[in-house]
């Protein structure tokens, strides 16, 4: 596996790091502790980057592969962006064709898994926040810095 912290950058108020092209995150597996769960293809940014309000991951699913397990969360919501590929996902029994440009957002208490319907990867990425937590609306939050843009 690549060294991410090596390939990452720091400032005072911003961490990067390159994952590499999106077939190469075939690279990178998630591993429990306990070595129960190993899932490849699958990199969480959180330790890479220190996020303080989300996990994210960014994921490859193989041709054909499928999620061997159903889960659900105690209280993060999460958002699947599907970017490449063609797959389904279903959440508490219902069935949803996926493919890039696809998002769905799932409530913390449904049970989910999904699978790669094709001959080619699966791409998407899984954005995990508390459930209810977020306030104002699309840009309330941000606030326009005078002065012109220079590179
Ligand atoms: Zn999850």
């Amino acid at each position: 596996m690549t060294n991410l912290k090596s390939n990452s950058q720091t400032g005072t108020h911003f961490s990067a790091t390159y994952l590499g092209r999106l077939d190469d995150l075939k690279q990178y597996t998630f591993a429990t502790d306990d070595g129960a769960l190993s899932i490849e293809g699958k990199i969480f940014l959180n330790p890479i980057l220190d996020l303080t309000g989300a996990e994210i991951s960014i994921n490859r699913l193989g041709a054909n592969d499928s999620m061997p397990f159903y889960h659900k969360h105690k209280d993060n919501e999460e958002v699947y962006i599907f970017i490449g590929g063609r797959g389904e996902i279903q959440i508490d029994g219902e069935i949803i064709e996926v493919s890039e440009g696809t998002v769905v957002r799932i409530a913390p208490d449904a049970v989910r898994s999904w699978r790669n319907c094709s001959d080619q990867p699966l791409f998407y990425i899984v954005v995990q926040v508390p459930a209810n937590q977020y306030q104002g609306d699309t840009i309330s939050d941000g606030i326009l810095v005078d002065g012109e843009v220079k590179w």
